[in-house]
């Protein structure tokens, strides 16, 4: 029969959040319970302090990978329950760590303990001294020694109620905060590299996001659409649920390219955007827009272009890629695993409609004048009534 294991997962922000602690530590449990759906067995218990999972041995490797996804985690380690007692800790130590000597005869270890059953007759140093000496003993003749700093072998004790439990090294979770403490919002998802990045550091902080496409199908095909709902197959991994609202926009692009100046296009296109997501999120109770801009990075992306865009709406709009250059984006987005599908070839619907010389600096009164020659509130209406809704699934890793 396999042996039974225990996984440990630590949240460190959560920890931080006083009164709402336990509001915080539900929902990472919810969601934690949700991402392991279809696994049988898996028991999750929440003592102080500590979210511990129990598992079968063979299930290990498919619900630490699992977990990695599930943002509000700061890092995990397996392990395995045993007897709060000296020798028998020690046994299992040496088990773990004696492969290690033997692949690197300058390994190094140390023995880290917390100790929540206060009742236990020795304290958390005297179980690091007493545990590491005995391996120490088994394993010096081969070359182990300790490094409380910088050991090759964190090997973890926890002496609670109601059992011990000892874990081998640590593993890097997504850490931030829980999806759905924080609200939900709306991103402004194109078939890019950026605003998939900018939507998971948003998730990352404990919302759920939802996506908004505008799609000119006419002029890009059905690859624009197929590629940001696979995009969005991969971010709901994330969040394990997530809406993608796709609007029809080129009514709205013929209508700006026909009857506005040329080199304000780029704008006018962007401001049509959010005003139609503004719509959007006030009927469906999101609280916030996202973006993928960053600033500089494009014609459209200056500081005097980015506030002509905002000008349009009254809700909080985000952009959490402002400060990144685009190297830090690209290696975020293949962390993630929306880069290779960000890089599928396809006509940008802005760069179908593209001017030879967008501005830079676009003018208000400008655009304002722009705006009066074409039926905006309509073509508004008209989009929104022809959005149509998805429920994407979340895409295997
Ligand atoms: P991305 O890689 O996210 O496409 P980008 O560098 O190409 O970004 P732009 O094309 O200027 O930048 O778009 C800026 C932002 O506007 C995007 O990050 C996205 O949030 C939003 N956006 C642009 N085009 C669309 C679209 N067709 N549908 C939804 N959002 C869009
Ligand atoms: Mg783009």
């Amino acid at each position: 029969m396999s042996r039974e294991r225990t996984i440990l997962i630590r949240y460190d922000e959560i920890a931080l959040k006083g009164k709402n602690r336990r509001f915080f530590i539900e929902r990472l449990r919810h969601n934690i319970r949700s991402g392991l759906r279809g696994l049988d067995g898996v028991r999750v218990e929440v003592p102080h302090g500590r979210v511990l999972l129990h598992c079968a041995d063979s299930q290990t490797q498919e619900i630490v990978k699992r977990l990695k996804v599930v943002s509000g985690i700061a890092s995990m380690s397996v392990g395995v329950m045993v007897e709060p007692d000296l020798e028998a800790m020690a046994r299992q130590g040496v088990e773990w760590i004696a492969p290690l000597v033997e692949k690197n005869p300058n390994a190094t270890f140390c023995v880290r303990t917390r100790r929540s059953h206060k009742g236990y007759e020795l304290t958390s140093t005297e179980v690091d001294r007493e545990v590491g000496g005995r391996i120490l003993e088994q394993l010096r003749p081969q070359g182990l020694s300790v490094n409380i700093d910088r050991a090759d072998f964190r090997l973890e004790i926890e002496i609670g109620l109601p059992h011990t439990v000892m874990f081998q090294n640590r593993i890097e979770g997504l850490r931030g905060l829980p999806v759905g403490t924080s609200g939900k919002v709306l991103g402004l998802l194109s078939g890019g590299i950026d605003s998939p990045v900018a939507l998971f550091r948003m998730i990352r902080r404990g919302c759920r996001a939802h996506a908004i496409f505008f799609d000119n199908q006419p002029y890009m095909g059905k690859g624009g659409h197929d590629k940001v709902q696979r995009l969005c197959r991969v971010l709901t991994r994330y969040q394990q649920a997530m809406r993608l609202w796709v609007v029809p926009f080129e009514e709205v692009q013929v209508a700006i390219r026909d009857n506005c100046r040329p080199d304000n296009r780029v704008v006018l296109y962007r401001r049509m955007m959010y005003r139609i997501a503004q719509a959007l999120a006030e009927r469906e109770g999101y609280q916030a827009l996202v973006t993928g801009e960053s600033l500089g990075q494009v014609a459209s992306q200056t500081l005097e272009n980015l506030n002509a865009v905002s000008r349009v709406v009254q809700c909080s709009v985000f952009r959490p890629l402002i400060g990144m250059d685009k190297n830090e984006i690209i290696t975020q987005a293949k962390n993630i695993g929306t880069f290779d599908i960000s890089i599928e070839p396809q006509p940008d619907c802005c760069s179908v409609f593209m001017p030879e010389h967008p501005v830079t600096k676009a003018r208000l009164p400008e655009l304002e004048n722009d705006e009066t020659r074409y039926p905006w509130e309509e073509l508004l209406q008209q989009a929104l009534e022809k959005t149509e809704v998805q429920d994407p699934e979340p895409s295997p890793f």
